[in-house]
């Protein structure tokens, strides 16, 4: 069977977020880091290609975006879907607007829709307002982004800017009314030459009317959200064999380097409630005293009573204390370097079972351990599914949960360990 859905994710851990939604409409998913070289060998509904393209130059974002779009089309992708942040991250020079013109163009289709909303993580989209949590995104953080600030929240102004098409609106009322009212709606816009309709969504249930409305619709581009009520175009229900991985076996470990609010309370948890934790020192790192080893070796001697948390994870004040010692930039590299270093040689010491937390952190070890693509298992917590994926440095599967910053709650790290114990049956348990 060829593909039904091809995917196409400005970021790595927005590509999971979208992998995840979909495996929970019943679609089988496989994310893939970049653009792959050769075909796909398995069998899937959906691939999602996870690019690093929100804050790139525009053109080389539209260059990454085709690349991915040649591949998914060869891989027989009925429909397409352009996935960005449900903040709409973006700059009046794009990326959403030049990738959605690019896109449109390759398909020849002259129509889409622009969606960020996602009720459960609190995105809503009203009038064309985006909301973040209680707030307009313009009165969120959002406005304060050091790449992306967004400080209008009116999303048709904000992709008028950055598209020579017409931006409309598909406002609530007409969402509210049901597929066959979007139908019409569509068709007006179209007869008033308007290439891309922002639309409103308040609740899942609105996805769920928005959702027949895209089946012929060659080209879709959303937050993750809108993706939950695709699978059922192609005829798709939830079932938890969507999910199914192989079994997991072997040590089981976590490597932090996020500093976001949500990983220091679940490194706290983690510590709080007995678990074996290392705090690797990003000055010593600098110094070349090779703390990497130290923490190696601490790991060794701990693996078979559980899973061991290595970490940089710090508060705010810390990480300035570090930057301002080091430089921002190079303060990051020297972390990222090792705690991929770190990810590596636990592998190499038998860790099959790691959650690694930060967005940044995660490209760096799945960099480190040579990982090409995901498939993507059972949710941990919204946006955050386990994944299973061959590496050569395990010269074999390994079992992977990669958390962004703020995803999770604060027992994230136990719960993570705990579903994948459950969902094999007990065969994941310690050693294994
Ligand atoms: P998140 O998803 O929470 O944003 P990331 O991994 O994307 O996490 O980003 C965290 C960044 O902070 C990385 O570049 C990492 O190397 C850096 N970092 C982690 N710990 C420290 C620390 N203690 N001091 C300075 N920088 C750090």
């Amino acid at each position: 069977m060829s593909l039904l859905l091809g995917c196409i994710a400005d970021d790595s851990t927005g590509a999971t977020d979208l992998a995840n939604n979909l495996v929970r409409g019943g679609m089988r998913v496989v994310q893939t880091i970049g653009v792959p070289a050769a075909p796909l060998d398995e069998d899937v509904d959906a691939v999602v290609v996870a690019l690093k393209s929100r804050t790139c130059a525009a053109k080389e974002a539209v260059a990454q975006s085709l690349a991915a779009l040649a591949w998914l089309r060869n891989a027989g992708a009925k429909q397409v879907y352009f996935k960005y942040c449900s903040t709409f991250d973006s700059t009046p020079r794009g990326n959403i607007g030049p990738v959605t013109d690019a896109l449109m163009g390759a398909l020849g289709t002259d129509f889409t829709i622009a969606c960020p909303a996602f009720p459960e993580n609190k995105r809503l989209v009203f009038k064309g307002y985006l909301f973040v949590g209680d707030v307009l995104l313009s009165e969120s953080g959002m406005r304060n982004h050091p790449i992306t600030p967004m400080t209008d929240a009116n999303l048709v102004r904000v992709l008028q800017a950055q598209t020579s098409r017409k931006v409309g609106l598909i406002d609530y009322t007409v969402v509210d009314a049901g597929p066959s009212a979007i139908a019409r709606r569509i068709a007006d816009l179209r007869a008033d030459r308007v290439g891309i309709a922002i639309v409103d969504a308040i609740s899942d249930g609105d996805l769920a009317r928005l959702g027949p409305a895209l089946r012929d619709m060659p080209l879709v581009t959303a937050g993750s959200g809108v993706a939950i009520a695709l699978p059922a175009n192609f005829g798709i229900e939830p079932t938890p064999r969507a999910s199914h991985l192989p079994p997991a076996s072997g040590g089981a470990a976590i490597v932090s380097g996020s500093c976001s609010t949500a990983t220091r309370g679940q490194v706290s948890e983690f510590v709080r409630t007995g678990g074996a934790a290392f705090p690797l020192d990003p000055l010593a790192l600098a110094e070349r005293r090779d703390p990497v080893r130290v923490a190696l070796d601490w790991a060794r001697e701990r693996l078979r009573e559980g899973p061991v948390l290595i970490y940089t994870t710090a508060v705010p004040e810390a990480v300035s204390e570090v930057q301002s010692r080091l430089g921002v930039q190079e303060a990051g590299d020297i972390v990222e370097r090792a705690l991929a270093r770190v990810a590596r040689g636990l592998v190499e010491m038998g860790v099959r079972r790691m959650v690694v937390a930060g967005g940044e952190t995660s490209g760096a070890a799945l960099r480190e351990l040579g990982i090409e693509r995901l498939r993507i298992g059972p949710q941990i917590d919204p946006g955050v599914p386990w994944c299973s994926a061959f590496s050569p440095i395990a010269q074999g599967v390994l079992h992977l949960a990669l958390k962004s910053g703020n995803f999770g709650a604060p027992d994230f790290f136990a719960k993570a360990f705990s579903l994948l114990r459950a969902e094999a049956g007990g065969a994941g348990s310690r050693h294994g």
